[in-house]
């Protein structure tokens, strides 16, 4: 069983659960920090059954124009997190201290996943401080020393692994996690298939 806790099908951000029979598809909803004008009507989420997580959202400086727009936005999608008591995928670029504050001042409960995380080992355990989750992807193939790094330095509970809009099989993903580790494939799918059991049960019908 390989959980992949973020990519994309068609223009919309999921989690894909792949196993022996086939995949799951569980749909998130959110609003990318550089497309704000892009509208959702939160309203008519269908909150119960159909949304496992909110995200792709979050804080990105490579867009430094909206930096304050993008804060309104995302304060408003911690909010709703809490309220519907869903996980949070996070695309943050450059904004991590930012990030943290966020979490301070909402006093956020809900699980937090920072997708492809490609930071400092320093950084990442500034997120681990405040519980965050760590997803890693592109990084383990654009700079495996780095992610070699991390990986050593990130306790395994707080660990998911992605393709995002790489188009590898997430399976892929997972033995090249394991090669960098020296840990078997099967025993990052038991694990990470835990970690994804404990955002579950944050949210009573994630994955329903
Ligand atoms: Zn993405």
């Amino acid at each position: 069983m390989f959980v992949d806790i973020h990519t994309h099908i068609d223009n919309q951000s999921v989690i894909k659960i792949v196993d022996g029979c086939g995949e799951r598809i569980l749909t998130t909803v959110g609003v990318h920090p550089w497309e704000l004008d892009r509208h959702f009507d939160w309203s008519e989420a269908e909150w119960s059954n159909e949304v496992s997580a909110i995200g792709e959202v979050g804080l990105d400086k490579a867009h430094r124009d909206t930096f304050g727009q993008q804060q309104e936005v995302f304060a408003q999608m911690i909010k709703l997190s809490e309220t519907y008591r869903k996980p949070v995928i996070i695309h943050c670029v450059r904004a991590y201290s930012e990030l943290i504050a966020m979490r301070k001042s909402t006093k956020a409960k809900m699980p937090w996943v920072i997708h492809g995380f490609n930071g400092s080992v320093e950084t990442m355990r500034q997120l681990l401080k405040h519980d965050m989750y760590i997803s890693l992807g592109e990084v383990l193939y654009r700079n495996e020393t780095k992610a070699a790094e991390i990986l050593k330095n990130l306790p395994v509970e707080r660990l998911f692994l992605e393709t995002d809009v790489s188009g590898r099989e997430i399976k892929d993903v997972y033995s090249k996690a394991a090669a960098l580790t020296g840990w078997e494939v099967g025993f990052l799918c038991k694990q990470i298939f835990e970690n994804y059991g404990r955002l579950e049960t944050t949210n009573g019908n994630i994955g329903g």
